[in-house]
């Protein structure tokens, strides 16, 4: 391969595995990767687009923000954008960070205006709305421009007032933090814990989850607080910028009005006016990080006057007048008992730690992944060691290596299985030279069945709430499913041969509630949308993000069979990587036996039942959908210009016909306008999918 191609490739592995990242702790609350991981993928990314500039497009994660908005909630435009931060993880960063912003204002304004050292609360960004001093609306993040509305989950937070002291009549935009005291994030776990559910990993995830339930009754019931870190647009009733009441000039003047309205303000934020006394406020945290209510992952450095911070401006991501210096992870030590493995939904055997449970940054830990055979020789760890533990502050966390000099002689060496744990199967990898040993057993590897059938059910596949872990364990171990392909085929009669799905009656065992809704809940899910069936058919690295796309171009499975690896590595989004992954799967016989098996059951159908029956208004016409449709989410607004015969794509180029905008529309609307495609404002949708094109050149 060559150089340029080398680059190139690794520059779209990154984007792709970033994204995925990204999509994954934004949206699901779920990451898959401690931070510091994350954070070197981004670094890597950033110095190959420094190199290279041409590489840089609107799509690449080091232009955004955040994923758009999840579609379940209302998207809402921010009065003014939300930006994230440049992130130091060094004082050589730090001194880094300062020295550009003096290049561009000089040092001398920036030691006179001084700086707001403050706490970077580990929780997620939110901007509240204050119309006439009440509360009228408050919004996630989501990818700067526009988040989701979460007024109703935010207006039962009690940190929060809903009515502010004496504020300005008009529009006063409020920036801060929602967050989950450590005690409350405690309690919550331990009551989860003791009603079956799944605790969550960090506070974080526990503020972010709460704040984006559906229910805002249950969120009234999670103990969210809030802290103020910026003041957005105020906007008196004459339409004039104005503070209202005293003159705001710098960020301290905001804080003090903020707090004057009655808004929770940080009693850590300290004004200081040189790098070294930038220095002493972040060692002083460090060590007081542990005495902390709530959680931080570092500290925010801002300049605090207001016109230097507009000289200074932002970049597509973050303000150059701020930087959050972020703390080492957090190391600890702890007994290695045991080296256990576990089989995956890939069928990959992965060794893991089982340790003495020890308090790391916030949580509790006793397991931990050690990946392969290699990496346990690697680590050179033995059962028995005394372990150093790592945890960035967050979710994963990671066995380093022994402490050498407490070793007894008594420890002994992990010896990786030959054969799959599960079901006996002989382990190979799966290409030579691969560190990784997997169970070929891909059918009907009790394990694998298991975790596929799981993922199958979660919400980003078929959303079947009865098929969960016990409900799955029962299928597979009664040998009710030999795959899921069998999933849709089962009966009254065949559940009735388990006992999680019966009651005793005189006559026998008869269908219990849960089996009757686990029925009921199957013949709901073969209607799901085919981008959901896609992600519950457990292709390789197909998930709840890309599968729209590759729906909206495929709108059949039959259709996305016929595609050649080519065709599908064109599509944006979808790449060499995917592509390969999608023909592949189709290349084995009892993967085209799912589908057969689903399609004969009566799943996986919709596509082709509704697009019998509407008029093919949009036939021939290639349709970009972007920001909100009113009463559709983007799937759905997708999936109504296909069933017109239409083709649904996610990029806009001279060859788009029409480009359906709304509310939230970012660089796509741009991109159209400059290219003299026809824009139709999404209010407009239906009458679109009634007229086709002749309502737009009407
Ligand atoms: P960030 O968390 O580094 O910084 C910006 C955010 O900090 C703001 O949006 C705000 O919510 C928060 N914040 C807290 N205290 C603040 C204060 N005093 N002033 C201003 N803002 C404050 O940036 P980000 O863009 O939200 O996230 C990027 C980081 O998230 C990464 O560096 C990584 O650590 C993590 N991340 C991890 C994964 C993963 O898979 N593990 C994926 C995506 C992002």
């Amino acid at each position: 391969m060559s150089e340029s191609a080398t680059f190139v490739t690794r520059h779209a592995d990154l984007a792709a595995v970033l994204n995925q990242y990204r999509w994954e702790y934004y949206v699901l609350d779920a990451p898959t990767v401690p931070d510091a991981d994350f954070d070197a993928l981004m670094r890597e990314i950033e110095t190959i687009e420094g190199e290279h500039p041409e590489l840089v497009s609107p799509s690449s994660p080091t232009q955004q923000v955040g994923p758009p908005a999840d579609m379940t909630f209302t998207p809402v435009t921010h009065p003014s954008p939300m930006m994230s931060l440049d992130n130091a993880f060094s004082y050589v960063e730090v001194e880094a960070w300062h020295v550009r912003a003096a290049s561009l204002v000089g040092e001398s304004a920036l030691n006179e205006s001084g700086y707001i050292c403050e706490l970077k609360i580990d929780g997620l960004a939110c901007d509240l709305v204050y119309i006439d001093g009440v509360l009228s609306r408050a919004a996630t993040r989501g990818d700067g421009r526009v988040g989701e509305d979460v007024t109703a989950n935010v207006r039962t937070i009690g940190a929060i007032p809903y009515k502010l002291r004496g504020a300005p009549a008009g529009m006063v935009e409020i920036r801060g933090e929602v967050f989950m005291p450590l005690a409350g994030f405690e309690a919550l776990n331990e009551a989860l814990i003791d009603e079956g559910k799944k605790e969550f990993a960090n506070p974080r995830n526990a503020a972010a989850g709460s704040l984006r339930l559906k229910d805002p009754k249950v969120t009234a019931t999670r103990p969210l607080s809030f802290l103020c870190h910026g003041l957005g647009v105020v906007e008196a009733h004459s339409g004039k910028h104005e503070s209202g009441n005293s003159p705001i000039h710098s960020l301290s003047d905001a804080y003090a009005q903020m707090k004057s309205w009655g808004l929770p303000t940080s009693d850590h934020a300290v004004k200081v006016h040189s790098l070294a006394e930038v220095f002493a406020y972040i060692d002083r945290l460090s060590e007081e990080r542990n005495t902390l209510s709530h959680e931080i992952d570092g500290a925010v450095v801002k300049v605090d006057d207001i016109a230097l911070q507009e000289r200074l401006g932002a970049t597509v991501r973050a303000p150059r007048w701020a930087i959050a210096y972020k703390f080492p992870p957090v190391e600890v030590t702890t007994k290695l008992l045991d080296i256990r493995v576990g089989v995956g939904r890939t069928g990959r055997v992965t060794p893991y730690a089982v340790m003495t449970p020890v308090r790391v940054a916030g949580s509790t830990v006793e397991q931990a992944t050690l990946h392969n055979a290699s990496e346990v020789r690697r680590k050179g760890v033995l059962i028995g060691d005394t372990v150093i533990l790592r945890k960035a502050g967050d979710v994963i966390p990671e066995v380093l290596g022994p402490v050498l000099a407490d070793r007894t002689g008594d420890e002994r060496a992990f010896v990786m299985p030959t054969h799959c744990p599960e079901c006996g199967t002989e382990l190979a990898p799966e290409k030579e030279g691969d560190a990784d040993l997997r169970c070929p057993n891909r059918r009907s590897c009790p394990a694998q069945l298991k975790e596929r059938l799981i993922h199958l059910s979660s919400r980003a596949g078929l959303d079947i709430e009865g098929l969960g872990a016990k409900a799955v364990d029962a299928i597979v171990e009664a040998g009710l499913v030999l795959d899921e392909g069998d999933i849709f085929g089962l009966t009254a009669d065949k559940l009735v041969a388990c006992p999680l799905f019966t009651k005793a009656e005189k006559t026998g065992p008869v269908l219990s509630k849960i089996g009757e809704k686990l029925l009921e809940q199957l013949e709901v899910a073969k209607t799901r949308p085919f981008d959901r069936f896609l992600v519950a058919l457990s292709i390789r690295h197909i998930g709840k993000g890309v599968s729209p796309v590759i729906a909206a171009h495929y709108p059949s499975i039959q259709t996305l069979e016929a595609a050649s690896q080519e065709e599908l590595s064109a599509i944006e989004g979808v790449g060499p990587v995917l592509a390969e992954a999608i023909v592949e799967w189709f290349r084995v016989d009892w993967h085209r036996a799912i589908v057969d098996k689903w399609q004969a059951a009566g799943a996986m159908q919709v596509f082709a039942s509704d697009a019998v029956d509407l008029p093919q208004t949009l036939a021939g016409l290639t349709v970009v959908v972007t920001g909100s449709v009113p009463g559709y989410t983007r799937d759905g607004a997708n999936e109504a210009v296909v069933a017109r015969g239409g083709k649904a794509t996610g990029s806009v180029s001279k060859n788009t016909s029409v480009v359906v905008a709304g509310d939230g529309a970012g660089s796509k609307l741009d991109k159209a306008v400059s290219l003299g495609v026809p824009v139709l404002d999404s209010s407009r949708f239906e009458d679109f999918l009634e007229q086709g094109l002749a309502l737009v050149e009407s």
